[in-house]
């Protein structure tokens, strides 16, 4: 670690808050606020990911030293470091919100690899900045150990997130009010380190071009574009515009990739403002997220979004959609013609469009998805819908339905409902033979089917009350359950013996219970 290079772009070639005091603020002209953590009563390593830890070229024995928790507990930095605070606006649940900011998050530095990456290393809950309105900085436990574990299972799942370095105890509480009802409760704080290439937002772009500072704006997008997509640069001749509207597209091409992957595992975000959107398409901002169990297209975990479900599951392409716009409409005030925005916008329907028709073909386990196969797909969600079936469950076990002889017997353990699974029966035993019929022309070897089924329906996701129980035992002092979890969702597409129980379906405790079917943005 002590050899580390870092290169902070960021902070070097954009402009900086010329405000260095503390305390709540608009700002006005600058990108970000140099900002240090705010240090913790006793930092303790509960949990990393070695992964991350090899993409940023540490040995495993660096987490062993005490100075590890201290840097990641927000406690002490190392050479080279130079921390900040963003500052960025948003579209919150479909209204503009001014400036938001990064209210909790620091970024410590962009570290350059052996390889010669460039990773952001940002801690999540390292206390107040400039941004942080009226809250306190900080995080709790919970919704820490949600966003280490997520981060990591998704990238193990295939899906582009921004990843996981460490999970760190303050041995500090804070105090917050889980479900805004006035019961405001002292719970342990804990700090993520995240990391990802870029954690740009829509909302960085936002921000200037709603307040007329088109020069700052930019700035911003020709800096994003060198940094972070520097192989648009590469082979470019084309002049600024032409460039620009070719990052603008692939943006678009790489949200498209990124929400298609979320709707083939099942993964609702649950609070998809624009300020919780990365400008590279990662899966970013773990909240009140939560993954299907029986399939509902209309389900969001987030009960601050109950009333309108703007962020249900099935809509999340639409809201994706919706919020390209938004950020086209911030890049339109520098550009000389929006008609390549337009067709940028276009490139994501496309894209989806691709995407999903290869999601059905995955899911149902065909080499191509034709125009009746996404009948077939829409026909077995509704079944699945009505008959209270988990989506995970049931595309695993779809592999193992023998298509000589079709039954419903290997897709049992997918019904939550004995009584709804007895009326549907005959619904999806006719499904299972027109399936069969299907998948007989297509491709007839079992065993090439079956395999590439298994390898992208997979058979542990992050469940949310397996989440739960790892934050109830982590809370009583035993964080086992978090490091088995991590270690379960290394290998999602695997069969792993002796793990069964992190498989089955969720149980029925955890139906209407918070923190498994119901969370908040309280965090
Ligand atoms: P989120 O809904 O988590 O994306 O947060 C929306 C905005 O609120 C962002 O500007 C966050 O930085 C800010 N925020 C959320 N929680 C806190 C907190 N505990 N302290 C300070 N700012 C926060
Ligand atoms: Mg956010």
């Amino acid at each position: 670690m002590s050899s580390t290079t870092f290169d902070n772009a960021f902070v070097r070639e954009l402009p900086a808050d010329p405000e260095t005091r503390s305390g709540v603020r608009q700002v006005h002209g600058a990108l970000f606020s140099h900002v240090r953590p705010t240090p913790v009563a006793a930092p303790r390593l509960i949990a990393h990911s070695r992964e991350v830890l090899a993409l940023l070229g540490w040995d495993g024995a660096v987490v062993a030293d005490d100075a590890f928790a201290r840097v990641f507990g927000g406690n002490d930095l190392q050479p080279g470091m130079q921390p900040y605070a963003a500052n960025y606006g948003g579209h919150q649940f479909g209204n503009w919100a001014g400036q938001l900011g990064d209210g909790r998050a620091i970024t410590l530095g962009e570290l350059i690899n052996p390889q010669g990456q460039r990773w952001e290393l940002q801690l999540k809950g390292a206390g107040p900045t400039p941004y942080s309105r009226s809250a306190d900085g900080r995080a709790v436990l919970r919704s820490s150990v949600r966003e280490f574990l997520c981060s990591e299972a998704m990238h193990h799942l295939g899906v582009p997130t921004t990843r996981a370095l460490s999970l760190v105890a303050t041995g500090e509480h804070v105090v917050r009010d889980m479900f805004y009802d006035g019961n405001p409760e002292r719970e342990p704080g804990a700090i993520v380190c995240r990391v990802a290439p870029s954690f740009i937002r829509f909302g960085n772009f936002e921000l200037p071009a709603s307040r007329g500072d088109l020069p700052l704006l930019e700035r911003l997008v020709d800096f994003t574009i060198r940094r972070d997509f520097p192989e648009l640069v590469a082979d470019a001749a084309a002049d600024k515009h032409a460039l620009r509207a070719r990052w603008f597209a692939t943006v678009c091409e790489r949200t498209a990739r990124m929400v298609a992957h979320w709707m083939r595992v099942g993964f609702v975000h649950g609070v998809m403002n624009t300020d919780n959107m990365s400008i590279l398409g990662l899966t970013i901002d773990y909240g009140p997220y939560g993954w299907i169990d029986d399939y509902d297209p209309d389900w969001t975990p987030n009960t601050t979004d109950a009333q309108g479900r703007r962020y249900r599951f099935a809509n999340q392409p639409g809201i994706c959609l919706w919020n390209l716009e938004r950020l086209a409409s911030a890049i339109a005030t520098v550009m000389p013609d929006t008609k390549p925005l337009e067709d940028a916008l276009q490139r994501f329907v496309d894209v989806y469009t691709e995407c999903e028709r290869a999601n059905v073909a995955g899911k149902l386990g065909l080499r191509e998805c034709r125009e009746d196969d996404v009948r077939l797909m829409d026909d077995l969600r509704g079944l699945m819908r009505d008959a209270e079936v988990d989506m995970t469950i049931f595309h695993r076990a779809l592999a193992d339905v023998a298509i000589d002889a079709p039954s419903l017997a290997p897709l049992q353990g997918a019904f939550y409902d004995d009584a709804k699974r007895a009326r549907a029966e005959p619904a999806f035993i006719d499904w299972l033979a027109r399936h069969a019929a299907r998948v007989r022309e297509d491709q007839p070897d079992a065993a090439t089917r079956r395999a590439a089924m298994l390898a992208v329906n997979p058979k542990y996701v992050l469940r949310n009350y397996l989440a739960q129980e790892a934050i109830d035992q982590a809370t009583a002092g035993d964080d086992s359950g978090i490091t088995t979890l991590l270690d379960a969702l290394r290998r999602p597409y695997d069969e792993q013996p002796g793990r069964e129980a992190l498989a089955g379906r969720r149980p029925d405790w955890a139906r209407r219970k918070a923190g498994c079917s119901m969370l908040s943005c309280s965090s």
